[in-house]
């Protein structure tokens, strides 16, 4: 397939290749959709076999910001970068701030943040050469580390969740299984507990379970067990694809409803699967959304108190609005979230019927 077939298959308007033979520097920024607004998203570094595998996954991720920001209510379009390479050995002040020259020629149509294999250090050299960046210290005027909001935000959305399939209010009694926790799951694992959460939790790293543990009690539950466990909501804040033909029918849990990225291993099917076994899905894009919440505050100007407050509100509406559509147009809560979406994009896009004189200010929609 041609790059531009690959555009077309998934409806991208544009990608830049940014080659700097004398830093090294081998990007990709794929813009996927701007109706809405600039094209957000993370730029992931990473030691990609080929160009196309390169290619292949800032097509995919891109695409996937655009119907995470649509859902989430953000005046924001979709976009990704991915740099080509070895983010142990071959980062470097020089290679960034290339690369952010590269966003700067994108004058705001792509804003960029950090991602697999970038950290907050890489942003601020990509600063120095772009203002089209998201996610820097909260020393630099930035948002600081998302894991908070994303973690109120899974909350909030796990708390819709249980009030749509289980009619509670509290989590109170409830017992969760928190797979992964890290810098997200430790700040959810507190949010559970203070609402009377009994926790299962689970993690490769040791340190990371007896702090969580330590801090806010329950058990720890070995891998294996977690799929097969007695719980009632089974929250996965680790890896993806851990929804799948293997895993799904063994859940005895009637929700499922974390922050990790791709948790459906083959969306629709594996969506299907859950709802043909009674089990609640929370859409991972919609529920794990705080994150990009708090950097789309970032670009108006952050205020803490209502970024969080976005997530922890905003959130909730959404997934009650999914569940809602699943239920009466008889979808799964995956095909419900994308045309929540998909309706967003085009009303957006008929907004612009209405003539207006004068240009936005950057993260809204001007009139050209
Ligand atoms: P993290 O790396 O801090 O935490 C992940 C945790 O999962 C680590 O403690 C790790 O040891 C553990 N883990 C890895 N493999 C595991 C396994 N096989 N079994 C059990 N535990 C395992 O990452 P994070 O920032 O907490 O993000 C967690 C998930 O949420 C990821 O899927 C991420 O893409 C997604 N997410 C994060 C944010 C954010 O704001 N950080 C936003 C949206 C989505």
């Amino acid at each position: 397939m041609t790059v531009f077939e690959s555009m077309d298959t998934r409806g991208h308007e544009q990608v830049v290749y940014c080659n700097d033979k004398d830093t090294g520097l081998k990007a990709i920024i794929a813009v996927h959709n701007t109706t809405i607004g600039p094209a957000l998203g993370g730029c992931r570094m990473w030691d990609y076999k080929t160009e196309e595998d390169a290619l292949k996954d800032v097509l995919r991720l891109s695409r996937g910001m655009s119907y995470k920001a649509a859902i989430a209510g953000l005046n924001l379009g979709g976009g990704k970068a991915v740099i080509i390479g070895n983010s142990k050995i071959d980062k470097n002040e020089i290679l960034f701030r290339s690369f952010g020259r590269f966003v700067e020629g994108l004058s705001g149509r792509y804003i960029t943040a950090e991602d697999v294999g970038t950290s907050v250090k890489d942003m601020e050299w990509v600063r120095m050469e772009t203002r089209y960046v998201t996610g820097i210290s909260r020393a630099l005027g930035g948002s600081g580390d998302p894991a908070p909001v994303t973690a109120l935000g899974t909350f909030s959305g796990i708390k819709a969740t249980v009030k749509k399939q289980l009619g509670k209010e509290s989590l109170s009694g409830l017992k969760i299984g928190v797979q992964g926790v890290g810098h997200v799951g430790y700040h959810l694992c507190r949010y559970l507990s203070g609402d009377g959460a009994e926790l299962y939790v689970n993690d490769i790293d040791k340190i990371a379970l007896k702090r969580v543990v330590d801090e806010f009690g329950g058990s720890v539950i070995n891998s294996g067990e977690i799929y097969e466990a007695d719980l009632d909501i089974y929250a996965p804040c680790a890896l993806g694809a851990t929804l799948n033909d293997e895993t799904i029918p063994k859940l005895k849990c009637s929700i499922v409803a974390g922050a990790a990225n791709n948790q459906l291993k083959k969306e629709e099917r594996h969506a299907k699967m859950l709802q043909d076994r009674g089990i609640l899905y929370a859409p991972d894009y919609a529920i794990n959304a705080g994150g990009l919440i708090n950097v789309a505050n970032e670009i108006e100007g952050y205020n803490r108190e209502k970024a969080f407050r976005q997530a922890e509100e905003g959130i909730y509406d959404t997934l009650m609005k999914i569940y809602n559509i699943s239920e009466q147009d008889g979808v799964t809560t995956h095909k419900a979230a994308s045309k929540v979406a998909e309706k967003r994009m085009k009303e957006i896009v008929k907004l612009k019927n209405i003539y207006l004189p004068k240009k936005n200010v950057m993260g809204r929609r001007d009139n050209a």
